[in-house]
């Protein structure tokens, strides 16, 4: 059952495997759009009709045929027959040498193929002048040429954002079919470990992990379920495992997962279910528990407080992801240049905390928060980035280009 891996295992190799067991939250629920925000379609959603449905000026003006337009520069004098305003379409006839008023959004009328800003012309009684130079189909939005009829405008496994919202207004969806919210209990452990609010012993500590982990599942999406502090102890930690994986899709603990005398994680787990126990190539964030209690996943990170941040992000964000249904997505990286040098010891991959800003040329700098080390929650909460450092990076010197990474998700 269990699965003690000695070696150190690569950050990749570790996630994929994650990756490769969990599957989607099968339920799905339909939604009225608004209520759809941050959760992921479940269905392919196609347009039944073109957007915009019918062709329409870009710009307030006059609709007119282009073969009608004198030569380039010369005057061009057509005569005013009506208008097309948004809603309120020109239903007429347009002969040769005549023009409509048009406002942005209104309907041209078949036949039209320019419109001509109202800012190139001049108008007495019903004639319009114009001489500037034109070219055919000037503003006009074709028909169909954001979305056309029978295409996908949202594909399953997207994440209906603010732009998807209004897409599907756009498409005429009042209400959209999406995966059910998976749900994520989680629990600190330590006999030292004090809730905010109370007086602190000798030794005690806040438990802020709970609140990080909180906002983390609150930005990830999903409904966190606060089972609150288990203390060092075996049964207790089986106890509140075995109510986690009744609540939840997922359990999330932290601290207690090495093999030190007061890390009941690991016995709890064998107890109830399978583990893996990863001793992960990565800065900071090992050793990592991963594991499963009947249907729910399990996930113990590490007790200090920037590795329970780093490897929730690293590790239980993609893997919920997953299970919300959404397709693999990658973080966007871009090269920075480091104003000071950066100390590493090749062997394991390392996410420093770092805050990247733009020089004066406009070129992305990077500089370190400083003391890095995992208890130091400050570095994370001045950072805007992390500074990647692979495997196999030694120390740099100033000026050196690195990845970064900006915090996307962990805001
Ligand atoms: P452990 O993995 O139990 O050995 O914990 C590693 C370090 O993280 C210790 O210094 C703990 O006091 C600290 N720690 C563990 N849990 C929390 C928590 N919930 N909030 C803040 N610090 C914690
Ligand atoms: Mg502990």
């Amino acid at each position: 059952m269990a699965d003690f891996d000695v070696a150190s295992t690569p950050y990749e190799e570790a996630l994929s495997s994650i990756l490769h067991r969990i599957t989607p939250v099968a339920e799905t629920e339909r939604l009225a759009i608004r209520d759809a925000i941050h959760r992921v379609v479940a269905e392919d959603i196609y347009a039944d009709q073109n957007v915009p449905t019918d062709r329409n000026s870009a710009m307030d003006g006059y609709a007119c045929r282009y073969s009608d337009l004198a030569e380039k520069n010369a005057e061009s004098r057509l005569r005013l027959v009506g208008t097309s305003a948004a809603g309120s379409p020109f239903t007429g006839e347009i002969d040769k040498g005549c023009c409509i008023r048009i406002f942005t959004g209104g309907v041209v009328p078949d036949g039209l193929d320019t419109v001509v800003m109202q800012e190139d012309c001049s108008i007495s009684e019903d004639v319009v002048t114009t001489t500037n130079s034109h070219r055919l189909g000037q503003h006009i939005r074709q028909s169909g040429e954001d979305i056309t009829a029978g295409e996908i405008a949202l594909s399953k496994g997207r994440t209906i954002g603010t732009a998807e919202l209004g897409l599907l207004a756009s498409v005429g969806r009042a209400e959209v079919l999406v995966h059910r919210k998976p749900r994520v209990a989680f629990f600190s452990t330590g006999d030292e470990l004090r809730a905010v609010g109370e007086k602190l012993n000798p030794g005690d500590v806040y438990d802020s992990n709970r609140y990080t982990l909180y906002g983390m599942l609150q930005s990830a999406g999903v409904e966190p379920v606060d089972l609150g502090v288990v203390r060092d102890d075996l049964e207790q930690t089986i106890a509140a495992l075995r109510v986690g994986a009744s609540k939840a899709d997922v359990v999330v603990t932290s601290a207690g997962a090495s093999v030190g005398d007061a890390d009941f994680v690991k016995q709890a787990l064998e107890k109830l279910g399978e583990l893996t126990l990863w001793k992960v190539a990565m800065k900071p964030g090992r050793p990592l528990a991963f594991g499963k209690i009947d249907q729910t996943w399990f996930f113990g990170l590490p007790g200090n407080p920037v590795s329970v941040m780093v490897t929730f992000d690293k590790f239980v964000r993609p893997a919920l992801n997953r299970l919300k249904g959404e397709k693999p997505s990658i973080p966007i990286r871009l090269n920075a240049r480091i104003a000071k040098p950066i100390r590493k010891r090749p062997g394991r991959l390392e996410f420093q905390r770092g805050i990247l800003s733009f020089d004066s040329s406009g070129e992305p700098v990077v500089e370190s928060t400083g003391n890095q080390s995992s208890g130091v929650l400050t570095s994370m909460s001045r950072a805007n980035c992390y500074i990647v450092l692979p495997l196999a990076s030694g120390d740099l010197d100033a000026g050196t280009t690195v990845t970064v990474e900006p915090f996307e998700a962990l805001l």
